[in-house]
């Protein structure tokens, strides 16, 4: 079950009006708290709910641009990740974050948990290229599959081009990775062993023909509003 839960102290307020239970009690009244529960957001937790999210082994999906943009709150992942939740990373939807940059999640996340706890150390930069890979084939249950490059597993992996000047020197890769490259520095992309970015063209989808369907659906947009 994938869920986008506690995201803003007013739907938790609401459903606490609505049923007097705020979400994760309902949640766990129906028997969703399990570790197949994948639950997005989660900005607003007191210690209980923590220790609920521990107990029952569920997955959390932190999407920092989102929660900063909309002003929801922040999900205190270092705590989470210390405690052993399995924390991974999203983008949320395009109407709420507007660019679904991978890079700029994770810069976020690690910039988010320092800032806010006001310690530099809490989630370095592996544990928050961990959340954005290993995590999220975790939170799946396909981490046997895919989320780290391994013998046995899926050819799924990306190219990434540190040699331009903004990323020179790399004294360490997982940091340049982390806080300083930029998605445009992506130039090849391969999914199961398919190769569908090659020096940085798509290969198997027409980028004319998307930028056609974004101007067509643009225009529509603009009719219904
Ligand atoms: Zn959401």
């Amino acid at each position: 079950v994938h869920l986008h839960l506690h995201e803003t102290d007013g739907e938790v307020a609401s459903a606490v009006s609505m049923s007097g239970m705020r979400p994760m009690a309902r949640m766990t009244q129906l028997g969703l708290m399990n570790e197949r529960l994948i639950a997005v957001h989660m900005t607003e937790l007191n210690a209980g709910e923590i220790d609920q999210l521990v107990e029952h082994g569920v997955h959390v999906v932190h999407c920092p641009e989102s929660n900063l943009k909309l002003g929801s709150g922040i999900c205190p992942t270092a705590e989470l990740m210390a405690r052993g939740v399995n924390v991974c990373l999203g983008t949320d939807g395009a109407a709420s974050n507007n660019d679904l940059d991978m890079w700029g999640e994770m810069r976020s996340a690690a910039f988010l948990a320092k800032g806010s706890s006001r310690d530099p150390q809490v989630l370095p930069a592996a544990e928050v290229l961990a959340m954005a890979t290993i995590n999220g084939a975790r939170a799946l249950g396909i981490a046997d599959e895919t989320g780290s490059i391994e013998v046995g597993k899926a050819a799924d992996f990306c190219a990434v081009n540190l040699d331009e000047p903004e990323t020179q020197p790399v004294h360490h890769v997982i940091s340049t990775l982390v806080y300083a490259a930029a998605r445009h520095q992506v130039s090849d992309v391969w999914v199961a062993g398919r190769q569908l970015l090659a020096q940085r063209r798509l290969q198997t989808l027409d980028e004319a023909d998307i930028k056609q369907r974004a101007a067509t659906w643009s225009e529509r947009l603009k009719q219904w509003a």
